[in-house]
């Protein structure tokens, strides 16, 4: 797709952005030492990014679905975990307070949000739910001007440095499956609030995943955010802006996997010639930029269909994230195997892009659970 120039504007100050900021030395100090970084989480607030699509009126940018899409690719071209410190509070985070939330609760939470003051973070999976997440088994039960919650929340991205975090508990125990759950705003320093041990992971090292459990924990009526028992469906909405999020974050590990194999083809000499000059190598190439574009395009529609609340943009979404974080894995792949042995050693990037791109197929629904989406949605 050939952008508008509004477009290719914000996308060259995202590139900016990223090329000057995620230096060689934060992104390798990240990936060892795990951790946060929360000078860039208020640089890139100073910025704008962590309000890009928050509206203006609660302190954000109000951008739309490309200009988002755009930086999360720019910023995972060159660092996919920081891609992910811009995307929480416009995509998982912010999301449901902005769509869902009542007036007082947005003017509570979200100029924070934007402004960088204070993290949010989505809890959704559960021990026993994660592709079922429809089974959750936190409750939240009415007691005066208050919902008690108990439950376990596991693999929350931000967890350990977050304020508030949107969670959803079985409000109505009655109700079969999915039904019946409803989403909370929950402030982390509540009583009765722990936040487990961050995660040793296996790539986005730099942005910390733990459990949070909820042990009688108080939360007033005021922090229910949308409907009562429709938190649910809330939730699946709000996935569908995290998996375009997804789609986006893998686009740019795989353009930036695609940028460090052309240039290390050309450089590296074996039987007396680059190895790019071997159709076996080229071909690699050819079919990794192939891929990337076919990628490119659908994202991008995508998030264009999701502003124009085309019906199939939920679907369209699933298709994204699902064709999306399956070829940044092919790409990251062929990417190695280009370096050769050096792909496989932590000087080269490609050996951490190869890492980062395993979790994309896997979170915010895996591969299979895109599949039963679009299934479904075609053959209802
Ligand atoms: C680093 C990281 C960050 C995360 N961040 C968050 C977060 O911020 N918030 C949050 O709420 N969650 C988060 N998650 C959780 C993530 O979304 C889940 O791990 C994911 O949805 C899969 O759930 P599961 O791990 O329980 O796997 P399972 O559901 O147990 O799935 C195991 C396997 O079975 C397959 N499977 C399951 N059901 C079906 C089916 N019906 N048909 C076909 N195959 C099926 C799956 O595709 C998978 O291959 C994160 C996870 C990780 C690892």
């Amino acid at each position: 797709m050939i952008l508008p120039e509004k477009y290719q504007l914000l996308r060259k100050n995202f590139r900016n952005f990223a090329e000057t900021e995620f230096t060689d030395e934060l992104q390798k100090k990240l990936d060892i030492e795990g951790g946060y970084e929360a000078e860039m989480y208020h640089k890139m607030a100073r910025y704008g990014f962590t309000g890009i699509k928050i509206p203006v009126e609660y302190g954000g940018q109000g951008g739309d679905s490309l200009a988002y899409v755009l930086m999360i690719e720019e910023f995972a071209r060159v660092c996919p975990v920081l891609a992910i410190y811009a995307n929480t509070p416009n995509s998982l985070g912010g999301g449901p307070l902005v769509m869902c939330g009542n007036e007082e609760q947005k003017k509570k939470y979200l100029p924070d949000i934007a402004s960088g003051k204070k993290h949010i973070v989505f809890a959704l999976t559960e021990p026993g739910a994660g592709s079922d997440a429809g089974g959750t088994l936190t409750t939240a039960v009415a007691d005066g001007d208050d919902f008690i919650l108990n439950g376990r929340k596991c693999f929350v991205s931000g967890a350990p440095i977050a304020d508030y975090a949107i969670i959803y508990a079985k409000t109505d125990p009655s109700a079969k499956g999915s039904r019946g759950i409803s989403m909370f705003i929950v402030d982390l320093k509540l009583p009765g609030v722990t936040i487990g041990k961050a995660e040793a992971k296996m790539g986005i090292n730099g942005y910390p995943t733990s459990d949070i459990t909820l042990d009688n924990v108080r939360v007033s009526k005021a922090d229910l955010l949308g409907p009562l028992n429709d938190g649910f469906r809330m939730a699946m909405k709000t996935l569908d802006g995290g998996r375009l999020g997804i789609s986006a974050q893998a686009l740019g590990l795989a353009q930036g996997c695609r940028e460090e194999a052309i240039r290390y083809a050309k450089e590296r000499k074996q039987f007396g010639k680059p190895i790019a000059a071997n159709q076996g190598v080229s071909f690699m190439i050819a079919d990794m930029a192939t891929e990337i574009e076919a990628a490119r395009e659908l994202i991008y529609q995508t998030a264009i269909a999701k502003d124009a609340n085309s019906p199939d943009s939920s679907m369209k979404c699933a298709m994204s994230k699902y064709f999306a974080s399956e070829m940044a894995n092919r790409v990251a792949y062929k990417a190695v195997q280009i370096f050769g042995g050096y792909g496989y050693i932590k000087d080269y990037k490609v050996e951490r892009f190869y890492r980062d791109a395993r979790i994309m197929s896997i979170y915010e629904g895996t591969s299979q659970i895109q599949q039963l989406v679009i299934a479904n949605t075609l053959l209802r």
